[in-house]
């Protein structure tokens, strides 16, 4: 029978036979970077041969980005993202019998610990792969940068200029990004100002 989706908070704790709990599950939005807990996450989690699985679909309370996680946790707590779409991914995991284990998991009281979690690691570290790709599919490249004599302002001990000629064509500033988000579309100058091309 196949089983519904619910808060994936619901399906947690999940125990590892090497003793390892997995007590919470957060991936950063990736639209705006807020950390997501399971709370905010619907879908399912399993132990499937000794590893959790997790898909899910991930709402932000704050910018209200809808995204999919997809994700096994392997008994060292390390998080691999799944290539498969998460929407299969997610069909094969509720239609999977109930394993021995699986119930009684859900059962262990959760005691918080003080560790640092693992998770919440490797969440960090996708939420800065996710940006390198963006940026590094969708942003302007240019082979010629002219830098206008006028600026708006200045950044980190540095002059903003109203305008970019990239390769002949203006780009009006945008705004500050000093973690280097870059948007499609858009580019990146010294780091952390962003331009976008006049309209
Ligand atoms: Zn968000």
């Amino acid at each position: 029978m196949m089983q519904p989706n619910r808060r994936l908070s619901d399906f947690l704790p999940l125990k590892f036979a090497n003793g390892n709990q997995v007590k919470q599950f957060s991936k950063p939005c990736v639209r705006c970077g807020t950390m997501l807990d399971a709370k905010q996450m619907n879908g399912i989690a399993r132990l499937v041969e000794n590893h959790i699985a997790i898909a899910a679909t991930a709402q932000c309370p704050k910018c209200s980005e809808n995204f999919g996680v997809a994700c096994v946790i392997n008994p060292d707590k390390q998080v691999k993202r799944v290539v498969l779409p998460r929407v299969l991914f997610n069909l094969y995991l509720r239609a999977l019998p109930v394993q021995k284990g699986e119930v009684s998991a859900q059962a262990t009281l959760n005691r918080g610990g003080v560790t640092p979690l693992p998770e919440v690691r490797d969440a960090m570290e996708d939420a800065a792969e996710i940006a390198r790709q963006q940026a590094s599919s969708k942003q302007v490249k240019a082979r010629d940068i002219v830098r206008s004599e006028e600026a708006l302002g200045r950044f980190n001990e540095k002059a903003i200029p109203a305008w970019l000629l990239l390769d002949g064509q203006r780009f009006d500033f945008e705004r500050i990004a000093p973690n280097a988000q870059v948007g499609e579309g858009e580019f990146l100058l010294d780091g952390c100002l962003i331009y976008r091309a006049k309209t």
